[in-house]
């Protein structure tokens, strides 16, 4: 059953071939055999998850048809969840429990979603390698050897290896979408505001937008009905209705026109990951979808823009943990100064580090009007090239990574890093929804083709993406062991709630 997608899971459950238990029972079970490899989870709630089933099998027999009812799920470390750790990848925050539910776990949890643990991270979502986590670097289920991608890359890993079913991201700069393009599954980004921020861990509130992991776009259809619309604590939410998020699934490609930009087809695409990608469009030509050429004019200046306004927005947002409030504080401090000093110091990785010093560097007096100002101004140009754009055509489409997974270690450079997120930095600088779906294996590892619509077009672009989804079977092909039932259990590899002082990662006792 580890290889049902959501949609099959529902089904399956509600004509009573297993139970909600039973399903869980095999999830954890999975999890237990994979995890020690994959490094996906961070914190497991096998207790907990095994009594939401019984709750959920309990509910069905009276009767209850929730189509998200007693499907196992994960949640990115970024989401707050009441009394179960929540670290974001971070030792700063490694024994926080939370005293709430962030807004997007109230909501699948009111799903009646089984909450099976929490996946890893780069720190405080800062990575597209999932290399930055303080609790070690999370494996790519289709080639141990690989990054599964970053920052949502143990959400992704974990649908990927079928730890899973269903599993949250947060998108920033790409977090969603090119791990699910790594790892061979769908990962969806919303506009932004239409989900909740509230209880995410922010890292830049401009741009962060929670979304979904999952094999495929009708998944996502299904986790964003639950997810989606307004939460009056989050003052970014949107007050607009939530659409049938499944109610274009059967949309026609016949005469939709779809924009392809020439700069996508440019340097630093590898030669796979573009062939690949012009038979993906080449199948929606077929299906009679009208392929328009389009200029983003401003799009090269989206990752620099980013790595002003990201790491600015980041400099303020990290500016909490000092030691006082809440998560790690360093031993013995001389006084408030040594305080403040060594509990960043030894509580921050590198990355969050470099990021901090960058954004206070931009908003320093001085350099404010050349940089930050200047980054917004560049931000506004990239969303009037979109606005400009959807004038002409229904969706864009393109790659969402310019090549396929890369081996652990192999970009120390923190630049050819930023460079990860070449095509889907836009999307969150203009605030739209966007997709990756799997498309096609170069060298024997997944990529995606990143379909982008216009300012909540959520419906249409999940309904564009289903559609592929009927044309080509990649979301079918899973890593080659995924398909074996899970072996007897062995030691647990994961953290339990209970045991939060126990971690497990390699950089333990590193400042
Ligand atoms: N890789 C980008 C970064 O490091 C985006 C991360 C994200 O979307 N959270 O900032």
């Amino acid at each position: 059953m580890l290889h049902l997608s959501v949609t099959e899971l529902a089904a399956e459950l509600s004509r009573g071939a297993f139970s909600s238990v039973e399903l869980t029972r095999a999830c954890l079970d999975r999890i237990r055999q994979r995890n020690p490899r994959l490094n996906a989870f961070i914190t497991v709630c096998e207790e907990s998850a095994l009594a939401e089933a019984a709750g959920a099998d309990r509910a069905r027999a009276r009767g209850d048809t929730r189509p998200l009812l007693g499907i196992p799920l994960a949640h990115k470390d970024i989401f707050c969840t009441r009394g179960l750790p929540t670290t974001c990848g971070s030792r700063m925050l490694r024994h926080f429990l939370p005293p709430y539910d962030a807004g997007v776990v109230e909501k699948l949890r009111e799903a009646g979603a089984v909450l099976l643990g929490k996946t890893n991270m780069d720190e405080f979502a800062m990575g597209s390698s999932n290399e930055t986590s303080f609790f070690g670097p999370v494996c790519n289920p289709h080639d141990p050897d690989k990054v599964p991608g970053g920052s949502s890359g143990g959400s992704a890993a974990a649908v990927a290896g079928g730890l899973c079913p269903m599993a949250t991201g947060t998108d920033t700069g790409g977090s969603i979408r090119q791990p699910a393009s790594f790892c061979g599954i769908t990962g969806f980004k919303p506009s932004y505001g239409r989900v909740s921020r509230w209880g995410m861990i922010a890292f830049a509130s401009s741009l962060d937008q929670a979304g979904t992991l999952t094999r495929t776009a009708a998944d996502a259809a299904l986790m964003m009905q639950a997810m989606a619309g307004l939460d009056p604590r989050d003052s970014t939410s949107v007050d607009r209705p939530v659409e049938d998020y499944a109610g274009e699934a059967g949309v026609s490609l016949r005469g939709l026109r779809v924009g392809v930009p020439l700069p996508h087809f440019t340097e630093g695409l590898s030669a796979g990951v573009e062939q690949g990608v012009r038979a993906a469009l080449g199948e929606l030509e077929k299906a009679g979808a009208e392929l328009i050429d389009i200029d983003l004019p401003n799009n090269y200046l989206s990752v620099p823009a980013y790595y002003v306004v990201a790491p600015a927005e980041a400099s303020a947002n990290l500016s909490r943990y000092d030691g006082v409030r809440y998560g790690y504080r360093c031993e013995e401090p001389k006084d408030l100064e040594d305080l403040y000093t060594r509990t960043r110091s030894e509580g921050f990785g590198e990355e969050v580090k470099r990021r901090i010093l960058v954004g206070t560097y931009a908003l320093s007096a001085g350099y404010y009007d050349a940089y930050y100002v200047k980054a917004q101004r560049i931000r506004r140009l990239i969303r009037r090239d979109f606005a400009r754009a959807f004038a002409k055509v229904d969706v864009i489409a393109g790659p969402t990574s310019p090549h396929v997974a890369f081996a652990h270690g192999a970009k120390a450079d923190p630049v050819e890093m930023y460079l990860e997120d070449i095509f889907t930095i836009a999307v969150n600088l203009a605030g739209l929804p966007a997709i990756s779906v799997p498309a096609g294996h170069d060298r024997g590892l997944p990529f995606g083709l990143h379909i982008i619509g216009p300012d909540f077009s959520e419906a249409r672009v999940l309904g564009v993406a289903h559609q592929f989804q009927q044309l080509t079977d990649w979301h079918l092909q899973l890593p080659r062991d995924t398909h074996l039932s899970p072996t007897s259990p062995g030691h647990p590899p994961f953290r339990t709630p209970e045991d939060t002082h126990h971690s497990r990662n390699a950089r333990e006792g590193a400042s």
